[in-house]
């Protein structure tokens, strides 16, 4: 017999570290975008795993290639080359216009890699004098949940007796081009922003800022990194969000829907001028690059392309934001978005808001107390987010 959902909670939650504060909800069944719980619920998927799952739950494609590869090889450890790595690269340097790539596992180790890759930089080729360089991230910002990712953080709750943290780091305000201006120094080596800020609720920066940041690092020879991990591969109606200003950050950081949902899998990607100054034993990762996630992730990024999902990310996410503009409710502070990558930010908390939605089948999270996030699967068909709309609408208009 098949455990129930309580059941299954209680479980988890006996031995469980309380760093998270799920819905109770058990998911133990997906397929694109429909979830289901143990008892035969169906629910629609709004949050796609934070955006790890823009190509759906368990694309058959990547699946196969899942496989596939894991009737041949899955772990080689880059003491030995394996058959995928390659390919994998070349995919994500066309991909990004980049002539190198580094692959690890999760966001946060892409993050780790660009910030090392960043300081070195600065004292290989830039000169800044070592241990001197500095590192500038925005305000609100989220890059994971490692020492060096609080230490970016301006979340007093992100860092709160985990200190000390990293030196060398300075926050400004997201979207706020003088305030970057005014932060720089002879020994700034980079600045470290999410094009779109994901956690902080969906945070559009200002038209042109992009551009005008592009401006700024290459006349103070500094570098650009763009955290994408969340942002990236089509969430945001382009393939990179950096792509609405048609900018090309220095440093790209990838990661979640990376690998499709089914592996994880994450890189820098960047030209030889900055990627070039690792050197064998100055960085890796016993898994990053492995076959499995290579084989996934270069599947992934064919369905990307293959379903053209940031075009139909763009198209479906205006049609969603003039649906859910209309509902008139003075609860409703403000809608923010880019395809298919929605915040609407309420005058109260969003959370039970959340809980009322699962409850006629629809998942969503808060973010930020008072945001609820809509960030469905790119896969999704156009009769389904008709029917996401019109539950939203029904909660919403109360
Ligand atoms: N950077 C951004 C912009 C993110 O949204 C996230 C995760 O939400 C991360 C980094 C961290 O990724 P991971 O949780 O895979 O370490």
């Amino acid at each position: 017999k098949p455990k129930s959902t309580a059941s299954i909670i209680e479980q988890t939650e006996e031995h469980g570290a309380r760093n998270y504060h799920p819905l109770p909800i058990v998911i133990s069944k997906a397929e694109g975008v429909w979830v289901e719980d143990p008892e035969g619920n169906k629910y629609i998927d709004m949050l796609s795993a934070y955006s790890a799952l823009n190509q759906g739950h368990r694309h058959p494609k990547i699946i196969q290639a899942l496989k596939d590869q894991a009737d041949k090889v899955t772990l080689t450890s880059r003491a030995f080359h394996n058959e995928k790595l390659g390919e994998f690269y070349e995919k994500v340097s066309n991909l990004t216009n980049k002539e190198m790539v580094l692959p690890m596992n999760t966001g946060v180790e892409a993050v780790e890699t660009a910030m090392k890759a960043i300081r070195r930089w600065g004292y290989e080729v830039k000169n800044v004098k070592e241990g001197q360089a500095e590192i500038i991230a925005c305000e609100g910002n989220f890059h994971g949940r490692t020492m060096s990712a609080v230490s970016l953080s301006s979340e007093e709750d992100h860092k709160r007796m985990f200190g000390p943290v990293l030196p060398g780091i300075k926050t400004v305000p997201y979207g706020d081009i003088e305030a970057l201006k005014a932060a720089i120094t002879p020994n700034t080596v980079g600045f470290l922003m999410e094009p779109i800020q994901g956690e902080a609720g969906i945070i559009i920066p200002p038209d042109g800022f992009l551009k005008k940041v592009k401006d700024v690092c290459q006349e103070t020879n500094i570098l650009f990194a763009a955290d994408e991990i969340q942002s990236g591969l089509g969430r945001t109606g382009k393939t990179f969000a950096c792509d609405w200003d048609k900018v090309e950050p220095d440093v790209y950081i990838l990661g979640k829907a990376l690998g499709g949902g089914v592996f994880p899998i994450s890189c820098v990607a960047a030209n030889e001028n900055i990627l070039g100054v690792f050197d064998p034993g100055s960085h890796g990762s016993t898994f990053g690059g492995n076959p499995l996630g290579a084989a996934v992730s270069v599947a992934a990024l064919e369905v990307l392309e293959e379903e053209k999902l940031a075009k139909r990310s763009l198209k479906l996410g205006s049609y969603f934001i003039e649906r859910i503009s209309k509902i008139d409710n003075p609860k409703i502070r403000e809608i923010r978005g880019k395809g298919l990558f929605i915040g609407v930010e309420l005058t109260e908390a969003a959370r039970p808001y959340c809980e009322e939605l699962k409850e006629i089948g629809l998942l969503c999270k808060e973010t930020h107390e008072t945001v609820i996030r809509f960030a469905p699967p790119l896969v999704i068909s156009e009769k389904d987010l008709e029917w996401a709309v019109e539950k939203i609408e029904e909660v919403l208009r109360k």
